[in-house]
Formats: C-alpha cells, structure tokens, sequence
C-alpha cells in the first residue's frame, strides 16, 4: 500500500485513538494505527468510566462490545454519606463501567482492526512532522514517513507529539500525589466504587471493583508527606495511609493481597487549549492530561473520539471539522476542570482557609446534597457559573 493511502494516522493505540479508528473505519475511512506497544501490560492506569463517559461509549457503539469481552458494571458510587446508585441520580441512568485498563485496550485495538484499520504494533513514532499533507515519521528498524490527510495524536501522558507539532501547553500544578496498586480478595461490596475524601488531612480515596476478584486501589496525599509510595515494599504504608484517610479500608484491605506495580504520580493537569493545527488533531490525555484524582479521563478520550467522528462525518472541510473539535474540546475541559478545582479547594485542601469555608459550606450540603455539582458523574453539560459555585460553597 502506499504510504499516503491513509486519510487518518493515529500515534499510539490506546482508548482515545482505537476508539476513534474504529469509528472511523466504520464510516469508510482508510485509518492506520501506530502503536508502540506488542502487548499492553498492567499499568496503574484509568479503570473506572464514570456515567457521562459510559454513555460516549454507548454512542461510539462499543457499551456492549466492552460488556461481553472485559468490563463490569459498578452501579453504586461510596463517598461516606452512603451508596447513591447512579442508575436513577444521574441524567445518563447508567452505572460505572470498570475494565482492567490493559484488557479493554487489546480489546478496542481488535475492534479497530475488525471494522478496518490497519494496525501495526511495535512502531514508534518519532516525529511529526505537520502541514497540509502532515507526515509521521516512524521507526521500526528503518526510518519510514507516512502522510495522511489527518494526523490524530493520542499518544498519552507527557505525549512528545504537543512539542513535534508547536503546540502550547498550559500546566497547572497540583500539590498532590496518587498512588494506586491492583489487589486481589478486597473485602468490599463487588457493586460499588469508592471515592472518599478526607480534608482534615488533605487525603482521598478511590477503590474499583474491575473483575475477576481484583480491585485497583488508590491513595491520594499531598506531597508534603515525607514518602513517595512506588514499589509494592511500601504497601504496607499503603494500607495504614488509606485506612486513616477512610477507616473501613482496614477491614477491606485485611486478607487483600497485591497483584500488580504499586506507582504513584504527581496529579497536576497539562492542556492544550485548541487541540487542533496544521492538520494535527490532539486526543484523550494527549490533548488534556486531567488530575486522575477525579477519573474523568477515560470520558474525555470517548468524548473525543465521538465528537471528532460526528464533526469529519458532517463536514467534508476537515480543517473545519477538527477546529469545531477543538473548540467543543475547550468547553468540556473547561467544565470538568473548573469544578474539579471547587473540589479540591473544599474537599482536598487541608489549610486554615479551606477549613473555614468547610465550616460554612458543609452543614448546608448535608441539609441539601444537591448543592455539590454533579459534573464529574454526569458530565460537562451541566452548567458551570457563579451561582453553581456560591450553592457549593454555601454563599448563598
Ligand atoms: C493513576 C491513574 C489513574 C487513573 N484513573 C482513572 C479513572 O479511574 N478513570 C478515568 O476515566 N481515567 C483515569 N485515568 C486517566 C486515564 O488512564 C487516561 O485518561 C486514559 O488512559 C487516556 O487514554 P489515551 O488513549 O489518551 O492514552 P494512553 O492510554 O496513554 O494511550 C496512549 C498509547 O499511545 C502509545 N504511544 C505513546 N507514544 C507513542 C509513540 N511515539 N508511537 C506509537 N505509540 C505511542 C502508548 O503505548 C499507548 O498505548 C487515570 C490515570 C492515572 C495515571
């Protein structure tokens, strides 16, 4: 085949881009996959999808596919007030869907290939090289460069292809760090996911069902502890941290046995503000690495994935179509992001000055949960604006 054969190349194989192949495909694109990896392994990775991103994932056809090969329905969400079953509180009327990260990309790359992408496995991209017809050059023992009608790079955390292409990249620095490991025989309900805070120490929690009798386990604490948890040598500490951020984790974690790396990572968030240029589209966490604290990650690489489909599809000016990507893109980072800063700010930060506005904000929302938005389970659409702060913050 020659190389400019395809109208879109996507660097890297992971949720974002074969999610997006597959689409693609489906609608009669000529798509090749690059993806480094031969064979995915555990990672300590995005596990959970929370509703607003089930319901993308309804849309781009792959719920049932997900279903029937590796993933589970989590119906109830723990946050210490109780189980709220987000089947009948959430717009969507679904529950978490969980996967082992690993399983559910083999799965979704085999997708990709059966509706039509090419796929070529243990090829890194080494370059792009952007423009009207853009270019990726790659190695695989030889320097090869293929062109394509549109470059989509979804190559991850710390993606190179931001820097390859120019594109600027925001930071915001978070004062955190979360580590997470897979154990196995957790004595928690299989049913429900767990997401707790603690403010009093400026901690969090997280535990996921995935299946199969595991759980991935997570601890989020603010760097200002003396330890950086990485190697399971230090899941004892792991266990003791968590059950003093959560005290029933004691009991769950007492016969749990580890079953994958323990990693911790700093939380802080890299966006690109218009993921689009010079015929390069940016995808999933290349295009936002969010803090994973509030596992919107998963959601926002299916959300990609359907919103650049529906935009190439409608529109034959693909120049057009990726920038209205963009711009939507810029909205619903926008959105999660504002309200994931409310949360750390009233949920996270164990300061004087959080402490205070605790005080005034948490009676009201025991009187009245509503007041706590509702983004990170719901999704972005919900609206964003200072009387949604104010309620949160109980100033009004
Ligand atoms: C600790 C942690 C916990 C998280 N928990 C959650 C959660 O509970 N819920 C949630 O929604 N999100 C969570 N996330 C975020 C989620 O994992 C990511 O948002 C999601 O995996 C991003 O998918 P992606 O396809 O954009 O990138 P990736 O999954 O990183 O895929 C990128 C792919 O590109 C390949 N690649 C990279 N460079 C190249 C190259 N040069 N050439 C070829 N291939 C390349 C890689 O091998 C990889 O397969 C978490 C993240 C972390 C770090």
């Amino acid at each position: 085949m020659p190389p400019q054969a395809y109208d879109i190349i996507t660097v890297g194989g992971g949720i974002a881009a074969a999610a997006f192949a597959r689409a693609m495909s489906q609608r009669g694109a000529r798509v090749l996959i690059l993806e480094k990896e031969t064979r995915f392994r555990d990672r300590v990775r995005g596990e959970g999808t929370v509703p607003w991103g089930v319901a993308e994932a309804r849309e781009l056809g792959l719920l049932e596919l997900l279903r029937a090969d590796c993933a589970h329905n989590v119906p109830f969400v723990e946050g210490g007030m109780g189980p709220r079953d987000t089947r009948s509180t959430t717009p969507q009327g679904l529950p978490t869907l969980t996967f082992a990260h690993q399983e559910m990309q083999e799965t979704l790359l085999a997708a990709a290939e059966n509706a039509g992408a090419q796929v070529r496995r243990g090829v890194t991209v080494e370059q792009i090289e952007p423009g009207a017809t853009p270019a990726v050059v790659v190695n695989g023992g030889k320097c090869e460069r293929i062109t394509a009608r549109l470059l989509v790079a979804a190559d991850g955390r710390g993606a190179p292809s931001r820097k390859w292409v120019g594109f600027t990249v925001a930071e915001q620095m978070h004062d955190y760090y979360m580590a997470g490991v897979l154990l196995c025989d957790v004595a928690s309900p299989p049913d429900t996911m767990y997401f707790v805070f603690n403010p009093q120490f400026g901690m969090c929690i997280g535990l996921i069902p995935i299946g199969k009798n595991r759980q991935r386990a997570y601890y989020m604490y603010p760097k200002t502890m003396e330890y950086r948890l990485q190697g399971t040598q230090m899941l004892d500490l792991f266990f003791r941290e968590s059950a003093r951020c959560y005290a029933p984790l004691a009991g769950y974690y007492a016969a749990a046995k580890c079953i994958g790396p323990l990693a911790s990572f700093d939380v802080s968030e890299l966006w690109v503000e218009h993921p689009y240029r010079d015929g390069v589209v940016l995808m999933g966490d290349a295009a936002c690495t969010s803090d994973p604290t509030y596992g919107q990650g998963l959601s926002f690489a299916l959300r990609g994935a359907r919103v650049l489909r529906d935009e190439l599809t409608a529109n034959p000016d693909w120049t057009a179509a990726a920038n209205r990507y963009a711009e939507k893109h810029r909205r619903w980072r926008g959105a999660c992001c504002t309200v994931e800063g409310w949360f750390r700010t009233l949920f996270q930060d164990p300061s004087s000055q959080s402490a205070a506005l605790r005080e005034k904000a948490m009676p009201l929302i025991a009187e009245d949960p509503t007041r706590v938005p509702d983004h990170i389970l719901s999704g972005p659409e919900l609206p964003v604006n200072d009387e949604v702060r104010a309620r949160f913050f109980g100033e009004c």
